[in-house]
């Protein structure tokens, strides 16, 4: 390991290796999560048509007056009559107004009276009308390239009537670690074993990355082993993520068999904690990340470095969601690294609070729980005292 550097510049490299993926054609109902690849823009006007915002009478509006009550408009059916003066059409909260309508009197505003008569309330031009093109015009482009899909954007996309939407092709991912002590979930532990949590933990930060879990695979601490499943990790995937054995012991092969497989490094240690033993790579555009095996870090690694390439992957912002917190307890500052502390996060009257989550060893795994954000403590001497802010990546 030559000179560490900062999660910036590691982060820098990243995404300097990126080469956004193709695109593909969706359907709304499998896009939630995917990042879109192409504008969309509206054919239609939305809401389509002039209609009532309530369940009422369309009128000409003016003052109040008894009206007779000509027929009907309900959602779905637009009534065949236009509004005329001295006449009154029932109407539907979303049904199209009438032709000549200018006011729609809510229910709560008239009373029915004998012979087919209504009295309306005195009524304003446009009362409770909704205008064609209110929420989107016609030629509009409603949702940009590189947006990333939720709830509401497949709402919107569905009512501009978009039945598929292209999206960045999602990243193919294989996950290998290695260790000759993992034990799958599950299974018998041996002497010296420990179950593998990683596999679980990063192919479940792979999908809530928009990555594609796709080739899962232990391997054992053998040059060859490793170097084999490694080449087949690599036939199929987009990314490779190594966990575990990428560090200088005797029987760490994951360095060894990545240069042999042609990947290219692109740094080697980074100035953080937990994390430090952090290796990226490159093929043509493959990349590798060898990530340290354990636990914390290598979630914490993910977070930093490769969730970033999965969104860029994609064509979507790769930036981290930062914010400010007061920290509620001190920190101990890290002489040379930057130290990325699990935090819980709370609302007070004075903004956000963060709280470490507990004793932050990277092989206590349960320090991840709860924790909304790392909290981001630049090395240096000392402390950082309680109440100080300091910056926040959301996880
Ligand atoms: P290594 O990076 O291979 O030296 O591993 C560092 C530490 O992480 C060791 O204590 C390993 O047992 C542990 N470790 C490696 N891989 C996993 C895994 N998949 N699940 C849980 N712990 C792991
Ligand atoms: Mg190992």
């Amino acid at each position: 390991m030559g000179e560490l550097i900062s999660i910036e510049e590691g982060r820098r490299r990243v995404l300097a290796a990126v080469r956004p993926l193709a695109s593909e054609e969706v359907p709304l109902a499998a896009a939630l999560g995917r990042v879109l690849a192409l504008d969309v823009d509206s054919a239609i006007d939305v809401p389509p048509f002039d209609g009532s915002a309530m369940d009422g009478y369309a009128v000409i509006a003016g003052p109040a007056a008894q009206l007779k009550v000509v027929g009907e408009a309900r959602a779905g059916h637009p009534s065949p009559q236009a509004a005329r003066e001295g006449t009154a059409i029932r109407i539907s909260t979303g049904a199209a107004v009438p032709a000549g309508t200018t006011a729609v009197v809510p229910v709560e505003r008239t009373e029915a009276a004998a012979d087919g008569l209504v009295h309306v309330d005195a009524s304003s031009r446009g009362d409770n009308i909704r205008r064609a093109g209110d929420d989107v015009r016609a030629g509009q482009v409603v949702l940009r390239a590189g947006t990333p899909l939720g709830p509401a954007e497949l709402g919107v996309a569905a009512s501009v009537g978009r039945a598929r939407l292209r999206c960045s092709r999602r990243p193919r991912i294989a996950l290998l670690m290695t260790g000759d002590e993992l034990t799958e979930p599950g299974a018998q532990l041996g002497p010296g074993g420990i179950y593998s949590s990683n596999g679980p933990a990063l192919a479940a930060q792979v999908e809530r990355a928009g990555g594609l879990p796709a080739t899962r695979a232990t391997v054992r601490d053998r040059a060859e082993d490793t170097r084999a499943a490694l080449g087949r990790a690599c036939e199929e995937a987009d990314v490779v993520i190594v966990c575990g054995g990428v560090s200088v012991g005797p029987h760490d092969h994951v360095k060894g068999a990545l240069a042999a497989l042609g990947f290219d490094e692109r740094f080697w240690g980074v100035r953080l904690r937990p994390g430090k033993p952090t290796w990226f790579g490159t093929r043509e555009d493959m990349l590798a990340f060898g990530l340290p095996g354990n636990p914390v870090s290598a979630m914490v690694t993910f977070q930093l470095f490769v969730r970033p390439a999965l969104a860029a992957l994609q064509g979507s912002d790769p930036s981290p969601r930062r914010g400010v917190a007061a920290l509620d307890e001190p920190i101990p500052r890290h002489p040379s690294r930057e130290q990325a502390v699990r935090v819980r996060l709370s609302a007070a009257e004075d903004g956000w609070h963060a709280a470490p989550t507990g004793p932050q060893g990277s092989h206590l795994l349960t320090s991840m729980l709860g924790a909304a954000g790392l909290a981001l403590v630049a090395p240096g001497e000392g402390e950082i005292p309680a109440g100080e802010r300091v910056e926040v990546e959301l996880l």
